[in-house]
């Protein structure tokens, strides 16, 4: 894309300009420099993205195409993704700062997601369920909700919207979707794509924009018949309790702070790279980052030299070279962000063992460190808030009572790591973490037929799997008298 592109909002399966006419700039995080200007979107931009999507939804060639059907556009536009996965990368990689090399494995499996919830389209359905008069006949089914809101980060921008409108689209709900303001390209072609497998202008939307303008206009849109927010706690909880006060749903995926757990009979070296993966790919930029880790006594130090030495061989740079291991923060904000908090850490008594530097990486760009924290406990802010960034904090512990009290101290509870090679361990461990994602003896793996959930304050509902069928489904009961009896008794209910 060449500098000062214009993109516009994507709604009815047209490109739009925004009502405002304004625009705004999105830089490339590895030099600085303004990649494209994207529309700036308001209240007018989301009526009519609201209005293109009721449209569609309402319309009987969307309404009545056989579930079937629907699983065809959705395995096709599958495979367009799998066609454009390299233009896709780059883009992304460029919007965001993401390595190439791990876009282009994210680009690899996108297409899994499209084809897992194509398979599920027609073995979607309702019960029978029993009555007492076999004369009556119950049944249950399953229908779209309407016109589902998608509001998405900017750290996997094509992932994390896909996780919501593939189920979404997948029952014959139809979507307008709000990307973060640092991410709007490839959430547009995206969109684009869908029109060209076929699915029909306006079900799937995108205004672009800002949270407080575009964002907000699409949580408070009186048509709204659910959000999809994948995003910070703060703006969760606003969220949650906007559409509560409508009597709406919400499926929110929010912030972590999740504990790497190496006990001292695990094999050390694996547990190392485990560690390393779980705090310093895509720069610390997850939900899932393993931001907390604990280390059991007889194998602290050699832990610690292990993750401490990779961290300094990490080598920073341009997200596009194939040699780099560590690409920047996503924009200069969060990278100032991390940066905080690591002064923060050494006001509270934190010795930074590795890194603790911001970095232009010779580029212009907003880079930071990778590095290891020591000396913290659980009272620290380092520790107990999400900083988002490549910062590991690096703990001992003696017990496995003592750990789990440790791990489960936290208002978060997205996900868990757990190095052994002790069974009963492992699996005591997995039952007593209150985290919604337990690995052990890896971390970050992640399937569509997983379903996953926050616990406590990081999320309500689930995502991937089958179970999220039910997040954009509601459950109709009918009841049917086939009896040509005479109609009994009225004050009697039947059952
Ligand atoms: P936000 O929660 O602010 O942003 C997520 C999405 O929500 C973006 O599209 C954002 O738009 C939008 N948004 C913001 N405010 C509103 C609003 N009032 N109404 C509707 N939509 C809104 O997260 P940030 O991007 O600011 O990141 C802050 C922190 O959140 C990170 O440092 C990290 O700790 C956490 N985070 C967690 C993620 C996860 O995967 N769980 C992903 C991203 C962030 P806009 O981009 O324009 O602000």
């Amino acid at each position: 894309m060449s500098e000062h592109t214009k993109l516009e909002h994507f709604i009815g399966g047209e490109r739009v300009a925004p009502k405002s006419g304004e625009y705004f700039a999105s830089t490339n995080p590895a030099t600085g420099e303004t990649l494209y200007e994207a529309a700036r979107g308001n209240t007018a931009d989301i009526e009519t993205a609201m209005q293109a999507a009721r449209a569609t939804f309402d319309d009987p060639r969307w309404r009545d195409l056989t579930q079937t059907r629907r699983g065809h556009l959705l395995r096709k536009l599958g495979d367009l993704i799998g066609e454009n996965a390299e233009e896709l990368a780059r883009s992304e990689s460029r919007d965001n700062g993401k390595l190439l090399r791990e876009m282009r494995g994210q680009l690899a499996n996108l297409p899994e997601y499209y084809y897992y919830y194509a398979g599920l389209a027609d073995k979607i359905h309702g019960d029978v369920v029993p009555t007492s008069d076999r004369a009556v006949i119950n049944y249950t089914a399953r229908e779209p909700l309407g016109v589902v809101g998608a509001i998405t980060p900017w750290n996997s921008p094509l992932t994390l919207t896909t996780s919501k409108l593939a189920p979404a689209l997948c029952v014959g709900n139809t979507v307008v979707v709000k990307p973060s303001e640092y991410t709007s390209a490839t959430v547009l072609r995206l969109a684009e794509l869908a029109v060209e497998a076929g699915f029909p202008p306006g079900a799937v939307n995108v205004v672009t924009g800002f949270g407080a303008e575009a964002g907000q206009a699409l949580v408070d849109h009186p048509g709204l018949a659910k959000i999809s927010f994948t995003g910070s706690t703060a703006t969760g909880s606003r969220i949650a309790a906007a559409t509560a006060s409508r009597f709406i749903g919400s499926t929110l995926e929010l912030g972590g702070k999740s504990p790497n757990i190496v006990f001292d009979d695990a094999n050390v070296a694996n547990a190392a790279m485990g560690v390393v993966a779980g705090i310093f790919a895509a720069a610390g930029q997850t939900c899932i980052a393993g931001s907390r880790v604990f280390a059991q006594r007889a194998v602290y130090d050699e832990l610690l030299e292990r993750v401490t030495e990779r961290a300094r061989s990490i080598r920073i740079g341009d997200p596009l070279d194939d040699a780099t291991e560590l690409g920047p923060l996503a924009f200069e904000a969060q990278r100032d962000k991390v940066a905080s908090y690591v002064d923060i850490g050494r006001d509270e008594g934190a010795r930074v063992l590795t890194g603790g530097n911001s970095s232009d990486g010779g580029l212009g760009g907003y880079f930071y460190e990778p590095t290891v924290l020591v000396d913290v406990d659980n009272d620290m802010r380092v520790v107990r808030e999400e900083i988002f960034g490549p910062v590991a904090a690096i703990m001992p512990f003696d017990s496995e009572d003592e750990v789990l009290r440790l791990a489960n101290d936290t208002d978060y509870g997205l996900a868990a790591g757990v190095w052994t090679s002790n069974l009963s361990r492992a699996h005591r461990m997995a039952s007593r973490l209150e985290a919604g994602t337990v690995w052990v003896n890896t971390y970050r793996a992640m399937s569509p037929m997983s379903p996953r959930q926050g616990f406590k304050t990081s999320g309500v509902g689930i995502e991937h799997g089958t179970e999220t069928i039910k997040e954009y489904t509601r459950l109709k009961s009918v009841w049917i008298n086939t009896s040509e009896d005479a109609v009994a008794d009225p004050f009697v209910l039947r059952s």
